[in-house]
């Protein structure tokens, strides 16, 4: 159903006007779907010849280009249809009108509707929630969405970072990685590297040299098993380098607790098949079934803090305990390991660090338990940094958070392909940053 508009009102004009510079509408109709579709001519009867610049008014043909436009008065959705000529100057000149330029350039969107999705994209509405609302494209979407987010966090200031902490994340299955660098201090991602080598990481401190502000950084926190003291130290001369309790009770869960585990039910089949058919009593059967029921989740209660652990958890650690000699052995370690961290000053937490590597040696004597001493081994060659850990004293709240946030990239990067793209959604999208990121208009 058409509606021709003999008599538009004097405001609805210039609303229209500008609203598309250029033209003015001549009709508007409802789709079947309910949307608006507004029916546009051109505001001038010819147009500048961009070949010979005169003034043209012969035309071969018109087409009709449909574009995605929102207008609240419309109800939001709606379809504008934009009269496009095709010149037939006396230059000889057959070329296209130009294209007005309130149109998104090579998209049949209006630059009002693109800055819409934009504005609610950065209010981290879905993609898919967008494309519903506006109708636009979600390869489109996806491309607005980046290019708003490579602008604002595109080569980000780093004259102001101090304390900086580095973390390599695994972002997909098969073995790929991401290296985070984080601003402690200000609680800001700095920058996500594909990769977690030596030479994939180097741009990053080549960037820090050579705006000058490598020796600005007084700290470093890092993974124990990554390669970065190396070129730490290479570029930020000034750094100390720290070590921080989650990442030791990281390594200490997986090559220890998990091994253990391993370790103890091994055990148990082993002196079950040496029983001879004679001594395989109910009871030998019992206390098979009893050891590899025993350590499930023995790892998780082992370096939970104790204050967080339910009754019904504590009762599970002590029939470990009793049950487990290894797991007992091990369990007193946990304790100390938070205590290293939680020493006031660095002798204390040098002497605390000693005892804990060689209470490591004495359990992997006795229990001819490989893993314990490797990773005592490890504590022993970063001493240093994990001493350091306390001189750079910083509240374990924000060590925590910066923990958090690289879990929170983790877990996004599973839903990207476009790894640009997963980078900087991730900077706006880290529950670490300060709010006014996020409402930030563009
Ligand atoms: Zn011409």
């Amino acid at each position: 159903m058409f509606n021709s508009l003999p008599e538009v009102s004097c405001a609805a004009e210039l609303y229209f006007n500008n609203r598309f510079p250029g033209y003015r509408l001549k009709q508007y109709r409802t789709e079947e779907s309910g949307r608006f579709c507004f029916i546009l001519e051109p505001s001038e009867l010819g147009v500048i010849c961009p070949k010979c610049q005169q003034y043209c008014l012969r035309f071969k043909d018109t087409r009709t280009l449909t574009v995605l436009d929102y207008d609240n008065g419309a109800g939001g959705p709606c379809v504008v249809l934009i009269p496009r000529r095709r010149l037939r100057c006396r230059c000889k000149c057959t070329a296209t009108e130009p294209m007005p330029s309130w149109i998104l350039p090579k998209h049949r969107i209006t630059v009002r509707l693109a800055a819409f999705a934009q504005h609610l994209l950065n209010l981290r509405v879905s993609i898919s929630d967008v494309a519903a609302l506006t109708g636009i494209d979600w390869d489109l979407l996806k491309e607005i969405d980046k290019s708003a987010l490579e602008l604002r966090f595109k080569n980000k200031d780093l004259g102001r970072v101090k304390r900086l902490a580095i973390d390599e994340i695994s972002i997909h299955k098969k073995h790929q990685f991401a290296t985070v660098f984080m601003d402690l201090e200000n609680r800001e991602i700095l920058e996500v590297i594909k990769g977690k080598s030596i030479e994939n990481i180097r741009p990053f401190f080549e960037r820090l040299k050579a705006d000058n502000f490598a020796e600005n950084i007084q700290s470093v926190s890092v993974d124990m098993n990554a390669a970065y003291p190396k070129v730490i130290k290479e570029y930020l001369g000034n750094a100390k380098l720290a070590y921080d309790l989650f990442h030791v009770m990281q390594h200490f869960t997986t090559d220890v607790l998990k091994e253990a585990k391993k370790h103890s039910i091994a055990q148990a089949r082993q002196t079950d098949r040496e029983l001879k058919p004679r001594d395989k009593t109910i009871e030998a059967k019992q206390e098979l079934s009893i050891a590899v029921s025993t350590v499930k989740n023995a790892e998780w209660l082992v370096v939970t803090d104790p204050s967080l652990l339910t009754p019904e958890k504590v009762e599970k650690l002590q029939r470990l305990r009793a049950v487990n000699r290894l797991f007992s052995d091990l369990y007193p370690l946990a304790a100390k390991l938070r205590l290293i961290w939680r020493s006031l000053s660095q002798e204390v937490a040098r002497n605390e660090l000693q005892e804990t590597i060689e209470l490591c040696e004495v359990i992997a004597l006795e229990h001819d338990f490989k893993p314990i001493q490797k990773f005592a081994g490890m504590l022993k060659r970063r001493a240093e940094g994990i001493v350091n850990a306390c001189r750079v004293g910083l509240g374990t709240n924000i060590l925590e958070g910066a923990n958090n946030t690289a879990k929170v990239i983790k877990r996004l990067a599973y839903g990207f392909k476009d790894f640009e793209y997963f980078k900087y959604t991730s900077f706006g999208q880290s529950s670490w940053n300060t709010p006014s990121i996020f409402i930030e208009a563009t």
